[in-house]
């Protein structure tokens, strides 16, 4: 997976602002911000998308949940709220081929996104 842009960015290759890591996830703030807050949970082994998620990511999904939670709270959102996103394929925007969790708040999202 040398050319995948987030694997890169977990090897340490590209450099990120990276704000919180555990075993098997890291996040960092998403270089083109559309929110105050807009972080990128991602997992530290490659996985394509959502749609390529079983019963054995369970655990990883429980850590990702966990990591957008502590990420919310250390940016002063959780109290006010925030949006946890997953894109798929392209109607859902999707861009970047490696499973990644938007997390974004700072501010009141539209609903449905446009
Ligand atoms: P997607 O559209 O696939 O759901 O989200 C991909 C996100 O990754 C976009 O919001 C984009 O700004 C962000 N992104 C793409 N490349 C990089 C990068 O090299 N560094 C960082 N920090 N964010 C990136
Ligand atoms: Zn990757």
């Amino acid at each position: 997976m040398g050319e995948c842009i987030f694997c890169r960015i977990v090897a340490g290759e590209v450099p990120a602002d990276v704000v919180a890591e555990t075993s098997r996830c890291l996040a960092f703030r998403d270089r083109n911000p559309k929110a105050p807050t807009h972080v990128l949970v991602v997992p530290v082994d490659h996985v394509a998308h959502a749609g390529e998620l079983g019963a054995e990511h369970a655990d990883l999904l429980a850590e990702m949940f966990a990591t957008a939670r502590s990420v919310a709270e250390g940016d002063g959102v959780a109290e006010s709220g925030y949006r946890l996103v997953f894109n798929v394929g392209d109607d859902g925007g999707n861009t970047v081929a490696h499973l990644h969790l938007h997390v974004l708040g700072g501010r009141a999202m539209a609903w449905p996104p446009g």
